[in-house]
């Protein structure tokens, strides 16, 4: 490798502005927002029952006074209900990857598609994407936000571009061996299949030329990080978006990787008590609330995104002035509540990366047989453990039971499954098969 460490480079001056500065753009671009959606039906509506005009928001602190625009108030208005646009300005439509019913669209105006690229830009250089770089996009190219996202925005930088497309490990591997990929982009469970794959096929790291990896799109720990940048011998950056918001280019990590800048000349970012909505300090734990400033076609207000987190308002060493987020620990609608206790798969996934002997691939079945929860987790041995004795994975089993039970409180099922055996993703992982239907 010849450059082993990034370097610290910025894509635009706004990355550097001062706070105060920065402050008074946002209020300036938080009224003008508001200007542009006030003939959107929700907003109109949203506005006149709380009697709130552009006019009412004098201090940052007055966006309290505008209502929160929620998931469902998107489904309410499916398909496009929140344009803010004639149709004939859009340009693009994306769609959110829900899990369940329809997806959730979104749209871009040409300014809106530019706006992507640059901020998707600033935060592949600021994990040290230069021009000479060759990237290969292994994220999908649909109605999901990932691909096009990084692609428009590696163009800008001016780095070469493989769009792969997510799936097919060989041809991956293959691209990368003849193209001489030095970027990876992709979610963690697709860089960790690679990783896997690599290993199978006793490829020759040396026959390939990889130096970092731009993941995200879905929650994975810093022990996946770990495993990840060894098995791969890269640098791996985590970047953060929702298409509801734009898509990636919401936020990502610096050289310094403690934290993910939002790019708050175009965000404003709460960190709300999902239950009493009120805001939480910095530091503590809550759900992200974004508005968006600048966007033409779908800019929504105030949005709760259901991703928890936490806000770290701190200057950074490599001199961006924006608030970092924490990683997404959890998403109000992924959290198990089990017999009454709330439980969150990163909670089983952070015991199970503190055993040796597992590898990071696990699935969480939730039942409710009778009237009581159950839960069993299915975690895959690695390799040289599965050859072990029976006694040692007896051994294994028991302290994986303690360790998620010291952590969650919940006496799980665990069983351990051969090597190879559970489901890999190309995309986004789903790890949490609940069986206990419209009940629980
Ligand atoms: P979508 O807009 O359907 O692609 O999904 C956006 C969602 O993916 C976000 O609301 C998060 O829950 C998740 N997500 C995206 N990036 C990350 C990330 N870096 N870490 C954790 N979760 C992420
Ligand atoms: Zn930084």
């Amino acid at each position: 490798m010849d450059e082993p460490v990034a370097k610290n480079r910025v894509w635009d001056k706004n990355e550097l502005m001062d706070r105060p500065e920065l402050e008074n753009l946002q209020l300036y671009r938080l009224r003008q927002v508001m200007d542009r959606v006030s003939h959107v039906p929700f907003y109109h509506q949203a506005f006149a029952e709380k009697g709130v005009t552009p006019d009412d928001i004098r201090t940052l602190e007055d966006i309290q006074k505008i209502p929160f625009t929620t998931k469902a108030d998107l489904r309410d208005h499916y398909p496009l209900g929140f344009l803010a646009v004639p149709r004939n300005k859009i340009l693009r439509y994306h769609g959110s990857s829900g899990t369940t019913g329809r997806p959730t669209f979104v749209a871009y105006t040409r300014n809106d598609l530019d706006l992507w690229a640059h901020l998707c830009a600033r935060f592949l250089v600021a994990g040290g994407l230069l021009p000479e770089h060759t990237v290969q996009i292994a994220f999908g190219y649909g109605l999901f936000t990932g691909g096009f996202g990084l692609h428009y925005g590696i163009e800008k930088v001016g780095a070469a571009i493989i769009p792969a497309a997510s799936g097919n490990s060989g041809r991956q591997l293959l691209l990368m061996q003849d193209l001489q990929t030095d970027v990876l982009v992709c979610t963690p469970s697709y860089a960790l299949r690679l990783a896997e794959v690599i290993q199978q096929e006793q490829l020759d790291r040396t026959s390939l030329a990889l130096k970092y990896a731009h993941l995200g799109a879905e929650p994975w720990s810093e022990d996946i990080r770990t495993h990840i940048e060894k098995e791969l011998d890269i640098l791996a950056f985590n970047n953060y978006g929702l298409s509801e918001v734009i898509g990636p280019g919401v936020s990502g990590e610096c050289v310094y990787r403690n934290g993910m800048h939002i790019q708050e000349d175009h965000f404003i970012v709460e960190c709300i008590d999902p239950d009493t909505l009120e805001p939480v300090p910095p530091g503590e734990q809550g759900e992200l609330v974004f508005t968006a400033l600048t966007k033409e076609a779908f800019p929504l207000l105030r949005y709760r995104t259901r991703d928890i987190a936490s806000l770290n308002p701190e200057p950074c060493p490599c001199g961006r002035t924006s608030v970092r987020m924490s990683r997404i620990t959890g998403r109000t609608d992924d959290m198990l509540i089990i017999r009454g206790v709330n439980v969150f798969p990163s909670q089983i996934e952070q015991a199970l990366l503190k055993i040796e002997g597992t590898a990071p691939h696990y699935q969480i079945v939730v039942d409710r047989p009778g009237s009581l929860d159950t839960v069993t987790v299915n975690v895959e041995m690695s390799p040289a453990v599965f050859s072990d004795r029976m006694s040692d994975l007896q051994a294994l089993r028991d302290h994986i039971v303690r360790e998620i039970q010291s952590i969650t409180g919940i006496q799980m099922q665990v069983n351990l499954v051969q090597p190879q055996t559970l489901e890999r993703f190309t995309g986004k992982a789903k790890r949490v098969i609940d069986n206990r239907g419209a009940l629980s």
